[in-house]
């Protein structure tokens, strides 16, 4: 074993920090950690990991997962698909893999949701399988390291990178400990704009530490500016209640299933004429929103279509709301 993985390994063995989904026996638990962790802080997912826990706590219940339990589970995680996947591969589980997550990692990515990072942590974590991840955070400690001029945006240079780094995997003899430490290490250590060399187990090693040069690493291209979207809701309330008018987002894809503000355009039920009061913004990964929300005096309150239902504000607890619906609804300048 090269010195630096010693190093790394006795690092990670000291400094790891306590996470729910860390050291737990259960494949299962630990898959749905990683697929939360895609895109989110570990400590926004905490919470998140032992409620979904509780309410599926296995492939069979997840793969029997009616639509609103499991949007309801993941409301405000973002990134949607990312849950519904994770059903179809329960479900694939149970047809295909005996009810049980698949060891190897070219098993794991023939699974819905589960490409190349994923199947190497989960395969590494759960089975022992000496496959290294890499994400932006391992490329970016590893283009510091072995100072590499790579875009690690891109797939190509990230399995060139695996494949270097598969031979320090296996001859480490701990896959989960090494990637494990390698995920730590880019989340603590050697952050975008912050590397503590001074405490890091790659320093003896490291190029870019030796020549000072780590804040030109990793070479990344000019992000090009996001696209704008703009969208039209109404905040509408039935006058005998006050109740407000809620429709269902059509589709399967990102947002379908959940309840959100009617569009303006296609409004389910007669109104009068529609007044601003609010601009909402909101940055997803692909594109800006800007909405705008209206109110105005509702005509005649039913009968509604069957992607339409009325609900007061203190009985939203079991309707999975779009994270842009919540925010407008507990938004300090709306009336
Ligand atoms: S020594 Fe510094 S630049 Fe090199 S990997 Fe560690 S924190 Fe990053």
């Amino acid at each position: 074993m090269e010195a630096w993985v010693d190093s790394l390994l006795t690092w990670y063995r000291a400094n790891r920090r306590e996470m729910p989904w860390r050291g737990h026996p259960d494949p299962y638990a630990v898959w749905v950690s990683e697929i939360m962790l895609q895109q989110t802080q570990v400590d926004t997912v905490r919470p998140y990991f032992t409620r979904f826990l509780k309410t599926f706590p296995g492939i069979a219940s997840l793969a029997a997962a009616a639509d609103e339990p499991l949007l309801k589970a993941w409301e405000g995680l973002g990134y949607y698909t990312r849950v519904r996947n994770m059903r179809k591969a329960a479900r694939t589980m149970l047809e295909r893999f005996g009810g049980k997550l698949p060891r190897t990692p070219a098993e794991l990515r023939t699974l819905p949701g589960i490409g190349d990072y994923t199947a190497a942590s989960v395969a590494s974590i759960c089975f022992g399988v000496p496959e290294p991840v890499v994400d932006g955070n391992v490329a970016r400690v590893f283009a510091r390291f072995f100072l590499l001029r790579d875009d690690f945006s891109a797939q190509p240079p990230r399995r060139r990178l695996a494949d270097r780094l598969r031979p320090h995997i296996e001859a480490s003899g701990a896959p989960s400990d090494f990637n494990q430490a390698m995920m730590e290490l880019g989340a603590l250590v050697c952050t975008p704009r912050r590397w503590v060399c001074e405490s890091c187990p790659l320093r003896a090693e490291c190029r870019a530490a030796a020549e000072g040069c780590q804040a030109d690493y990793p070479v990344s291209k000019a992000a090009k500016p996001l696209p704008l979207r703009k969208a039209d809701v109404l905040l509408l309330r039935r006058p005998e209640d006050g109740a407000i008018l809620f429709s269902r987002h059509a589709g399967e894809r990102l947002l379908g299933g959940f309840w959100e503000l009617p569009a303006k355009t296609g409004c389910p039920i007669p109104i009068g004429r529609p007044r601003r009061l609010m601009v909402y913004h909101q940055t997803f990964s692909h594109f800006r929103l800007e909405m705008t929300v209206r109110t105005a005096p509702v005509r005649a309150a039913g009968p509604l279509p069957e992607d339409g239902t009325f609900r007061w504000e203190t009985d939203l607890s079991a309707l999975p709301l779009t994270t842009a619906t919540r925010k407008i609804l507990g938004h300090p300048q709306r009336p």
